[in-house]
């Protein structure tokens, strides 16, 4: 029909070349590879309509396998990131792809499905999501008085999670390490190995109310445990993609299950043709940057390498509407 008032259409054989070789990954067939995977929701909470589960490859960054689930199919929204990690591994494992490890969010399905149903691999936490949790918590506990003298410390705290974690591989060297955090940030610098104390900020007052609450929040077993199982592949291209999900499908617009089956795919097409682009370089051959300031960072400025532009070649040279 759409031939007929002259829009072309993939045939069905170039449709299934570009499924196979941007959606299925199939040059990864064979090979082992370590993965993140996580889901995303259609809208926040728990009355959610679709889910959308992705296996991105951590080395080059492509993603290799994503599912819609709709809500329905399952028992509760909150189930839809398992189920979507389960077909994702049945189709890895069609294309005869051989995960090694496996980088999540700390999500209690998917937790207890990898220990339970796929115990050959390696299961990480992402250390971001649990730098991110724990920054969250840390600065709800700074909107009271009492707590305030915290504040000043979230971010060495938040970076201290990430030095314990990149720095060591045994699980008892990084517990020694961010156990030495409590004491340095009340200016106990017995165990601490720096030569010259830092002393931008107010010391956390030993015994104080703040002491308490970050000693409860900092050694509890849960957190000290997801620090031991944190991962030390970075996983920002896989939040990367599913913020730009939101720009083929955003999450105020309802769609039927084909509309946005077909909006993530585009949105896999893009990431997987764009994800390892060149950085920018000037006539002089240097890199060039953006300087932004977001909220996230206070206002500071930041500089991000900038890369050369994206292109839609599998969108509109391959799919061409004219
Ligand atoms: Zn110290």
């Amino acid at each position: 029909m759409l031939s007929s008032i002259n829009i072309a259409v993939p045939t069905y054989r170039t449709f299934t070349t570009h499924q196979r070789k941007y959606l299925h990954g199939r040059s990864f067939a064979g090979r082992e590879v370590d993965i993140a995977g996580d889901g995303r929701c259609d809208s926040p909470g728990h009355s959610a309509l679709y889910g959308i589960t992705t296996l991105m490859e951590l080395k080059n960054h492509r993603v290799i396998s994503s599912k819609l689930v709709k809500s329905t199919e399952v028992s509760s929204s909150n189930a839809m990131e398992l189920e979507g990690l389960k077909r994702c591994r049945e189709e890895l494992a069609l294309h005869q792809i051989k995960v090694s490890s496996l980088t999540t969010d700390r999500h209690t399905g998917v937790t207890k499905y990898v220990r339970q149903q796929w115990p050959e691999i390696k299961h990480y936490f992402d250390t971001w999501h649990i730098s991110k949790g724990l920054k969250k918590r840390l600065a709800e506990k700074t909107r009271t008085a009492k707590y305030r003298a915290i504040a000043p410390w979230i971010k060495s705290i938040c970076n201290h999670l990430y030095w314990c974690v990149w720095s060591s591989e045994e699980e008892s060297d990084r517990e020694e390490k961010w156990r030495l955090l409590l004491s340095h940030i009340t200016n106990d610098h017995t165990k601490c190995n720096h030569e010259t104390k830092p002393s931008t900020k107010a010391w956390i007052v030993q015994g104080s109310p703040c002491e308490r609450i970050l000693s409860e929040m900092l050694l509890s077993s849960r957190l000290i445990n997801d620090i031991k199982r944190a991962g030390k592949q970075n996983t920002s291209e896989l939040e990367a993609f599913h913020a730009k999900i939101n720009h083929y499908a955003p999450k105020m617009t309802g769609y039927t299950y084909q509309g946005m089956s077909s909006r993530y795919q585009l949105a896999v097409m893009y990431h997987n043709e764009n994800v390892n682009r060149p950085y920018r370089v000037s006539k002089a051959g240097e890199a060039m940057y953006s300087i932004s300031r977001s909220k996230h960072s206070k206002l500071q400025p930041i500089a991000t390498k900038l890369r050369v532009p994206p292109t839609y070649n599998i969108l509109f040279t391959k799919f061409s509407l004219f």
